[in-house]
């Protein structure tokens, strides 16, 4: 079944009162939403007994929760260490996320960063080969973490080089966010045809199972000639991409994503949007 939620906390959660992330799942469900993502962009600083009074509040509402890693992982790095302490960062939020109930974790993977974009790529492959091992041995084989399609044009993560990070294992799936791949495409995603020919390279390059169950990330971004520039809400009428020509492609082709609003400060309402404009088809 396909599934629709915020990433983070709308400004009206606020606005009406709620002050901790705890109150996310019921608000959420009461919403006629599905799914929430918790950030841990700026680090994993979440506690335990916090964490765990959300995954408690999440079963009682019937909510899953999903994570966002470190903003700051870059398995492209060429230092060692600097690059393989993102295979610390991973394992603390697969932690968090468990305690909460969650098993799905999105991360960034690597920037050039005055690399050949192949060396990052490569950099990036080596890296994450060694930490399904490591993943594994570390207890998590059950859970999911989703490579990122990226914004920004010197980002690694256009949809060939997220499926070719997501052949590394079996519990690698994609995160495919439409808004970045519109961002640095410079605004390339318009049309049902536009969106089928994404899907169809990842249905033939990471598989049906991982497509159908892929994690999507949907906004409107601002972008320009290097990317991504900043997240804007469904009110934008400029940059785009308009959800209702994918939700007829994941309609069609049968998928179940995990779909998430990344708006800025509209999150829940545009998901309770997108999930409205995907069951009326
Ligand atoms: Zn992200």
């Amino acid at each position: 079944m396909i599934k629709f939620g915020p990433s983070g906390n709308s400004e009206s959660f606020y606005n009406e009162g709620h002050k901790s992330t705890v109150e996310a799942p019921k608000w959420v469900s009461e919403r006629g939403l599905d799914i929430y993502e918790y950030s841990f962009g700026k680090g994993v600083m979440i506690g335990e007994n916090t964490a765990r009074a959300i995954g408690a509040e999440a079963d009682k509402y019937g909510v899953e929760i999903t994570a966002h890693a470190p903003y700051y992982i870059n398995f492209s790095n060429p230092d060692d260490e600097k690059g393989e302490n993102g295979y610390r960062y991973l394992l603390e939020s697969m932690r968090a996320v468990g305690f909460m109930g969650g098993r799905r974790v999105v991360f960034h993977s690597g920037t050039e960063t005055g690399l050949n974009r192949d060396v990052a790529v490569e950099n990036i492959i080596k890296r994450l080969t060694v930490f399904k091992d490591i993943k594994k041995a570390e207890g998590y084989e059950n859970y999911i973490i989703c490579p990122e399609t990226m914004g920004k044009i010197a980002q690694i993560g256009d949809v060939d080089e997220i499926i070719r990070i997501c052949n590394i294992d079996e519990s690698y799936y994609p995160c495919v966010d439409f808004g970045h791949l519109n961002a640095r495409t410079q605004g390339g995603l318009k049309s049902y045809d536009d969106y089928e020919v994404v899907i169809k390279k990842l249905i033939n390059g990471a598989g049906r199972e991982k497509t159908e169950n892929m994690h999507v990330h949907f906004s409107k971004i601002m972008y320009g000639a290097k990317g991504e520039i900043k997240h804007l809400t469904f009110s934008d009428e400029i940059y785009g991409p308009e959800f209702a020509p994918l939700a007829k492609v994941f309609y069609d082709y049968k998928l179940s994503p995990y779909v998430l609003s990344e708006s800025a400060g509209t999150q829940a309402e545009d998901a309770k949007n997108m999930k409205d404009v995907y069951f009326a088809l």
